[in-house]
């Protein structure tokens, strides 16, 4: 068995065993590949693994990718500048990292001009740590959820996050978030939270993606 194959096993066991444990279906859990820095051979290698659909943490690496690799699919799962938001739109199946106002402003205008419909999630912050990761807070949401204004060419998928590492009760903050604005907006919004080092948390918060670099890839 390749490292990659044994590796990837690795992380379906790990997310078995926590949706075991906490009473979820087995399956209920989409894994995210992380490709940022890794080679366009490696990707194609999980690509053949059975997985499709990329995170990339840069538009101009992703970009690359997606070009290259045009039979795979490549979501921006790292922060996005505004003069950015055409070439992502271009590039990028899904953008996750979508967070204030004049982003949402710029993705629908380009949009609309590209002629493009692209399901985006909203970052969230409750952390305060915006300097390092970006992300929405619990007062602008409000404010961005108008501004995107059920744009049938940005639909809304559902939140990610990135909590400060090691501290509990993190995970279950967004998805509480989650549970009233579901009932606010009607319809399904999903959860994009964990990574390799914390994915059977975030799990058991009821995440519905969780999103694998190096317990994947191996280390970047
Ligand atoms: C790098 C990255 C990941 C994957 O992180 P690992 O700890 O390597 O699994 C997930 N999400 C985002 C936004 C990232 O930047």
């Amino acid at each position: 068995m390749s490292e990659l194959l044994f590796r990837i096993n690795q992380v379906k066991a790990r997310v078995a065993n926590a949706c075991l444990a906490c009473g979820r279906a087995g399956d209920s859990v989409e894994i995210l590949p992380v490709s940022k820095f890794q080679s366009e051979s490696l990707i194609r290698e999980v690509g053949q693994l059975g997985y499709s659909l990329f995170g990339e943490n840069y538009v101009q690496e992703g970009s690359a990718k997606a070009l290259h690799m045009p039979d795979l699919g490549f979501v921006l799962t790292g922060p996005l500048q505004r003069n950015k938001a055409k070439s992502a739109l271009q590039y990028f199946r899904e953008i996750m990292s979508v967070d204030r106002v004049e982003l949402v402003a710029r993705l629908r205008n380009m949009a609309s001009e590209l002629d493009v419909v692209r399901p985006i999630w909203i970052q969230i912050d409750l952390w305060h740590e915006s300097t390092k990761v970006g992300g929405c807070s619990r007062e602008e949401l409000p404010a961005l959820l108008d501004a995107l204004g059920g744009d049938a060419r940005l639909p809304l998928k559902g939140f990610m996050a990135i909590p400060p590492p090691h501290q509990k009760g993190c995970f279950q903050e967004v998805a509480v978030l989650r549970d009233e604005y579901q009932n606010r907006l009607g319809g399904t919004l999903l959860l994009s939270m964990g990574m390799s080092d914390d994915m059977e948390e975030a799990i058991a918060a009821g995440s519905d993606q969780v999103r694998i670099g190096t317990a994947i890839f191996g280390s970047r």
